[in-house]
């Protein structure tokens, strides 16, 4: 299967089509985002070390992250269903990092896709995000708000939540890291004649059907 890297600002959707293409294709799922997060909310020595860091919108470190991506990506299921990486590399030493350990584990990456969006979408995507505490369901206060301002439709009274680093400040900060630190990994992938553009624009399904066609699948 072929293996993906999908680059892009945070909140351009590369968690939510990730998820949609590994549905659908059986690739694995590889976002270091998820993986700090997890760590975070086990309260584990390395999440209470990346805490700060992450909260306040910043990088955690090259060599942390590249540690976390080289043991998922040499457990044996990843030659066969191929991987996702989503959110990773996210700075030039953290592409070089994964060139080196993919020629060490014997894999190639066929495509790194690249999901533009506009800056002011972006931010209301993620300054906007809800989520329910209890069910899960994410709302917009822009383009999705709940029936009540600030509760979930489908739990009577529970209070909606921010995510922690979706807090305007966090999300300013995390979109000017983009920019200064992510935005060069384009020109890497274009180098490498593998860089494939798709206009993160649109409503998810939307974009996944442009995706499947970019990709040829
Ligand atoms: P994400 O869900 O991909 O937006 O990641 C959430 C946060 O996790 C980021 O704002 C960073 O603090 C941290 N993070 C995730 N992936 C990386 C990475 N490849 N390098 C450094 N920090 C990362």
């Amino acid at each position: 299967m072929p293996n993906y890297v999908f680059l892009g600002p945070p909140g351009a959707g590369k968690g939510t089509l990730g998820a949609m293409l590994c549905e659908t294709y059986g690739n694995i799922h590889v976002s270091t985002g998820d993986i700090l997060r997890a760590e975070l909310a086990s309260g584990s020595a390395l999440g209470r070390e990346v805490a700060e860091c992450m909260e306040g919108g910043g990088l955690v470190s090259d060599e942390l992250v590249a540690k976390l991506v080289r043991k998922r990506l040499g457990r044996e299921d990843i030659a066969a269903a191929g991987f996702l990486l989503d959110g990773f590399p996210r700075t030039v030493p953290q592409a070089e990092a994964l060139d080196a350990l993919l020629a060490e584990v014997g894999l190639s990456l066929d495509r790194a896709v690249l999901f533009e969006v506009d800056q002011e979408l972006l931010f209301k995507r993620m300054a906007g995000r809800r989520l329910c505490p209890a069910c899960g369901a994410i709302y917009n206060t822009f383009f999705m708000p709940p029936r009540q301002a600030g509760f979930c439709d489908a739990c009577p009274g529970t209070a909606l939540v921010t995510r922690k680093d979706d807090n305007p400040e966090t999300v300013r900060n995390r979109l000017a890291v983009y920019q200064e630190q992510t935005a060069p990994l384009i020109g890497h992938y274009a180098k490498k004649g593998l860089l494939t553009r798709v206009d993160g624009t649109p409503p998810k399904e939307e974009t996944f059907a442009v995706l499947q066609a970019a990709l040829g699948i």
